[in-house]
């Protein structure tokens, strides 16, 4: 079976390294010396000031939205994962969504203003695979309106913008490091923010609230990781420049031979930039077409994903707003299988089969 996407795996060996000093030390989580250990790389790596390891990418836009107090109205994207609306939903706030714009997937920063009302608090939009949104823009519009922005930036690992992380846009920006993702630690995820006072915020927010062993600053939750997931982290960082050559590999060997099919392409605002090709997204004239190469790969047990769909402004828990764009491109958009140890011989087949499937 080939999945969309396959988890990098350093060597054994040096993952049980590490573990084994989790042993010695008998410290598993709560800020153990290996989480530290992967902030600090992360943050050189990254050239960042702040961040926290949390446990997933979810928790991180909820403890987002909690750090800013964000109430009423969030400006949101209706093409992303679920977390992002969902984690709206859960703080008590209202998505209200935006349309795309259909050459990038990002969130139209032309449309935001049209939708601000009295209520709105801020905007959060996700950096579609990676791809930066058109982040002057938003800023300026979030700047004039007093407006918080958090970025949902769970693709981002590795993209620059102006020579700069992605990830130290916004007031806030988020990752992800789940399996799926292509910097991983099993299950996690970050914040990230350049205003100390946001940060510490975030940390009384990430420990229940402590502020020392019997204080609490503020209502709080439980979004630590733990050693073994940090011990992952700092295995798989020393592998990333690897993972990132390797994705730029074959996104292009993908581009080169599947263009002047008929199919479109994301364009890529980043690519000027140092951009991190972490998926390979195509969009079919139509979703009988889309169906078709799914149905035609499947019988070959390779299993490509409908990243994104549906579009989350037809989800059932949410007041209805008609989003025709990102519809449009939901039904229509097929992510290929990209990881790290695909052979070509795969990726040859792969792109074989939907070549062949096109021309019926
Ligand atoms: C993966 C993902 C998340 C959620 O991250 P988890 O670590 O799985 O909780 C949120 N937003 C986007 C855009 C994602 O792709």
């Amino acid at each position: 079976m080939i999945q969309v996407t396959k988890p990098f795996l350093p060597p054994f060996e040096e993952y049980q390294q590490y573990i084994q000093d989790v042993w010695s030390r008998n410290w598993l989580t709560n800020n153990g010396p290996l989480v530290n250990e992967l902030e600090l790389k992360l943050k050189r790596y990254l050239g960042l000031k702040h961040l926290l390891f949390l446990s997933n990418g979810t928790i991180a836009i909820q403890i987002a939205i909690k750090a800013l107090d964000l109430k009423g109205e969030i400006l949101t994207t209706p093409f992303s994962y679920v977390a992002t609306t969902s984690s709206i939903v859960w703080e008590q706030c209202k998505p209200v969504f935006v349309d795309i714009d259909k050459t990038t997937f990002n969130i139209d920063a032309e449309k935001l203003e049209a939708a601000i009302t009295p209520n709105t608090s801020a905007i959060l939009a996700t950096h579609v695979f990676g791809n930066p949104c058109a982040i002057d823009k938003i800023e300026a519009i979030a700047t004039k309106h007093g407006l918080k922005v958090i970025y949902d930036a769970a693709h981002s690992f590795g993209v620059e913008f102006n020579n700069e992380s992605v990830f130290s846009f916004g007031d806030i920006s988020t990752t992800s490091f789940h399996a799926t993702k292509l910097f991983h630690t099993i299950e996690g995820g970050a914040v990230f923010t350049t205003d100390p006072k946001i940060l510490k915020q975030m940390v009384f927010l990430r420990n229940f609230g402590h502020n020392g062993p019997e204080n609490f600053e503020s209502v709080g939750i439980n979004a630590k990781n733990s050693e073994m997931h940090a011990a992952m982290g700092l295995c798989n960082l020393n592998y990333i420049e690897q993972i990132l050559n390797k994705r730029k590999e074959q996104y292009h060997h993908y581009k080169d031979l599947l263009q002047g099919k008929g199919l479109q392409f994301q364009k890529i605002e980043g690519e000027t930039n140092k951009y991190n090709y972490a998926y390979f997204p195509m969009v079919f004239e139509n979703e009988a077409q889309l169906l078709k190469i799914k149905n035609a790969l499947e019988m070959q047990r390779i299993s490509p994903r409908r990243y994104f769909y549906p579009s989350l402004n037809t989800l059932n828990y949410i007041e209805q707003q008609e989003m025709p764009i990102s519809e449009r491109i939901s039904k229509r958009i097929l992510c290929l299988p990209v990881y790290h140890t695909m052979s070509k011989e795969v990726q040859d087949l792969i792109i074989r089969i939907v070549i062949r499937t096109l021309k019926y």
